[in-house]
C-alpha cells in the first residue's frame, strides 16, 4: 500500500468495494486502502462506520445520491478524483458492494486511465450474493439451480430501448438475481410472466441487506409486485428469484438471532465503539454508532510526561479508565524503549475494561475490586489490601474524572499525585447520518458507557424517539443520566461491556 508521506510519491486512487453493509464484509485490502488514504470519496450505500479506520484528519468527501446540499453528478466524480490523484494524494473511493457490479467503477477507472494516473480496483462483496445469503437463500445449490444470472432493474434512464431480453432472461434456467428493482417491480416480473415464467416461481426481496435492520420479503414472481406495494418496501433491495429461496426455511441464520430487529443506540467514541457495537451485531441487533464522545490529550501534556517519566518511584499506579491506560502507555514508550524502565511499581485498577488494557501492554495488574468496579470500590479495595498511610501512589486519570480516588486516599493518609492523561471532548464529526436515522427510524434501547456518554449525547439536543429505553453500564453513569432527567431503565449487573450486553439483551430480547 503506497503512502503518500513523500510529497514526491505519485497519487494514487483505490476504487474500493465497500461490501453490502455489514463491517465485517470489508476486505483486508479494502480496509487498507482506507488507513492508507489521503482523501476518502464515499457513497451512499457504503458504511460510513468505515470511516474510522481512516487516520486522523484524513480528508472525507461524501458523493452519495442522499447528499444534501447537492449531488455531484458521475462527471462531477471523475473529475474529482482524477484531480485529487493528480495532486499526488492516495485517494481512495469506496462504493457500496463490488465496485464493478452496477457501481459504475468501470467508468471511473476509465477516466483514470485516460488521466494516466495510477489505479488499483480492490473487489468487494456484493449484495447480489451476500444478500440473499444473508436472508438464508444461497443463489447456487446442488438440488435447484447451478446457473446465477445477475441484471439491473434500472438501467440507464437515457437508454431508448431496454438492452434487457426478457424473453431470454424468462427462459434462463437456475437463479435470477436483480438489483436496482423495488421501483420497478410490477414490470419486472410482468415481463417475465409474459414471457412465459412461471408465476409460482419462489421469490424474495432482501432490504438493507447484512445491515442490523435487514428486511425479507417472501412472495413468488405472481404476487411480489402486489406485496410490495402492501408492505411499502422501499429501495435498496436485492431481488432473487428462483427455488433456492426454499433453502429460507432451513438455513435464515441471520435474521433468527435474539436481537433480530432491535435498534440499539451506542455512544463511546469512534475508537472504542467497535468492540459494543460488534457484540451487539452478533446477538443480532440493529446498531447506531452515534460516538457521542471523543478522546484528546491533556492540556498539560508536559506535566503529564513528567509524572509518567517518574512512575517507577511509586508504590502504586492506579487506572480508572482504559483511556488512561492507553495514553499512559502511549507516553511511557516515548520516553523510555525498554518496558523494564516501569521498575517495581505495583499497578491497581478499577475494573475489567481497565485491567484488560493493562494486560495488553504484559503487565500484571495486582488489585482490582472483587465486583464493586467504580473508584470507590477500588478505594476500599486498597484499604484492604494495606495500610495507605504515607504510600506513594500515582493516580493516571482523565480531566473530567470524579475526584474519589484523590480524596479519600488522602483521608487514608496516602500521598496522591495525580497525572492528567486526557480530556474528554464532545465528538462532532461524521454523526450526521447516525443522527438522521436515530430521529427518522427511532430506536428500541440507547446505551451509555459513562457519564460524558450521557452528558454529551443530552448537549447534542436530540429528540429522544418514543418508546426508546435506556440502559447504563453502572451506577455512576445511571445517575449522571438521571441527573439530566432520563429514566433509566436498565442498568448492567456487572459494570462492563459484556455486562452491558447482558443487560440489554436481557431487557429486549
Ligand atoms: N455495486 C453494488 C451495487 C450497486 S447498485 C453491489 O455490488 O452490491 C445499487 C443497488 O444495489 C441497490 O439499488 C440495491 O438493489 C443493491 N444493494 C446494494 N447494497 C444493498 C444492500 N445492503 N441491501 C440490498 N440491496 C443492496
Amino acid at each position: 500500500m503506497s503512502k503518500s508521506s513523500a510529497p514526491s510519491s505519485p497519487g494514487i486512487c483505490y476504487l474500493v468495494g465497500a461490501g453490502p453493509g455489514d463491517p465485517g464484509l470489508l476486505t483486508i485490502k479494502g480496509k487498507e486502502c482506507i488507513e492508507a488514504a489521503d482523501v476518502l470519496v464515499y457513497d451512499y450505500l457504503c458504511n460510513p462506520e468505515f470511516l474510522r479506520y481512516a487516520r486522523p484528519g484524513t480528508e472525507r468527501i461524501y458523493v452519495g445520491k442522499k447528499a444534501k446540499d447537492h449531488t455531484l453528478t458521475q462527471d462531477q466524480i471523475n473529475e474529482l478524483i482524477v484531480k485529487l490523484t493528480r495532486e499526488g494524494k492516495v485517494v481512495t473511493r469506496l462504493k457500496g458492494g463490488d465496485p464493478v457490479l452496477f457501481g459504475r467503477g468501470a467508468e471511473e477507472a476509465a477516466e483514470l486511465a485516460e488521466a494516466g494516473v495510477l489505479f488499483e480496483i480492490v473487489p468487494g462483496i456484493t449484495s447480489a450474493i451476500a444478500g440473499p445469503a444473508y436472508a438464508g437463500i444461497p443463489v447456487t445449490h446442488r438440488d435447484h439451480a447451478s446457473q446465477l444470472t445477475i441484471f439491473t432493474g434500472h438501467e440507464d434512464p437515457t437508454k431508448e430501448e431496454t438492452s434487457l431480453d426478457y424473453a431470454k432472461l424468462a427462459k434462463a434456467d437456475g437463479t435470477k438475481v436483480f438489483l436496482m428493482g423495488v421501483e420497478r417491480m410490477e414490470e419486472i416480473t410482468g415481463k417475465f410472466i409474459e414471457n412465459g415464467a412461471d408465476p409460482e416461481t419462489p421469490m424474495a426481496l432482501v432490504r438493507w441487506a447484512t445491515h442490523g435492520r435487514q428486511q425479507t420479503l417472501i412472495a413468488t414472481l405472481g404476487t411480489m409486485a402486489a406485496k410490495v406495494k402492501e408492505a411499502g418496501f422501499k429501495a435498496p433491495a436485492v431481488a432473487v428469484v428462483g427455488d433456492v429461496v426454499k433453502e429460507r426455511k432451513n438455513i435464515n441464520w441471520f435474521e433468527n438471532r435474539p436481537l433480530f430487529g432491535k435498534r440499539v443506540v451506542v455512544t463511546r467514541t469512534r475508537q472504542q465503539i467497535g468492540v459494543l457495537s460488534k457484540k451487539l451485531r452478533t446477538l443480532g441487533a440493529d446498531v447506531i454508532e452515534l460516538p457521542t464522545i471523543r478522546i484528546e490529550e491533556p492540556h498539560n501534556l508536559m506535566a503529564f510526561g513528567e509524572l509518567v517519566q517518574d512512575c517507577h518511584t511509586y508504590e502504586w499506579l492506579i487506572f480508572t479508565s482504559p483511556n488512561a491506560v492507553d495514553a499512559f502507555f502511549k507516553m511511557f514508550y516515548k520516553i523510555y524503549n525498554d518496558a523494564r524502565s516501569i521498575g517495581g511499581v505495583r499497578i491497581a485498577v478499577v475494573g475489567p475494561g481497565t485491567a484488560e488494557k493493562v494486560k495488553e501492554h504484559h503487565l500484571a495488574v495486582d488489585l482490582m475490586p472483587e465486583k464493586n468496579f467504580v473508584a470507590e470500590g477500588l478505594v476500599a479495595a486498597l484499604k484492604d489490601f494495606q495500610n495507605m498511610e504515607n504510600v506513594n501512589v500515582l493516580w493516571v486519570r482523565g480531566e473530567e474524572t470524579r475526584e474519589v480516588i484523590a480524596n479519600e486516599l488522602t483521608g487514608l493518609g496516602a500521598i496522591v499525585d495525580e497525572a492528567i492523561a486526557y480530556r474528554t471532548v464532545p465528538e462532532k464529526d461524521d454523526n450526521l447520518e447516525a443522527i438522521a436515522r436515530l430521529v427518522n427510524e427511532g430506536a428500541d434501547m440507547i446505551t451509555f458507557t459513562s457519564a460524558s456518554t450521557v452528558e454529551c449525547f443530552l448537549d447534542l439536543n436530540i429528540p429522544l424517539p418514543a418508546g426508546i429505553q435506556v440502559a447504563s453500564i453502572g451506577p455512576i453513569t445511571s445517575e449522571a443520566a438521571r441527573k439530566r432527567g432520563l429514566t433509566v431503565d436498565v442498568e448492567a449487573k456487572a459494570n462492563t461491556i459484556p455486562g452491558l450486553v447482558e443487560a440489554v439483551l436481557e431487557a429486549l430480547k
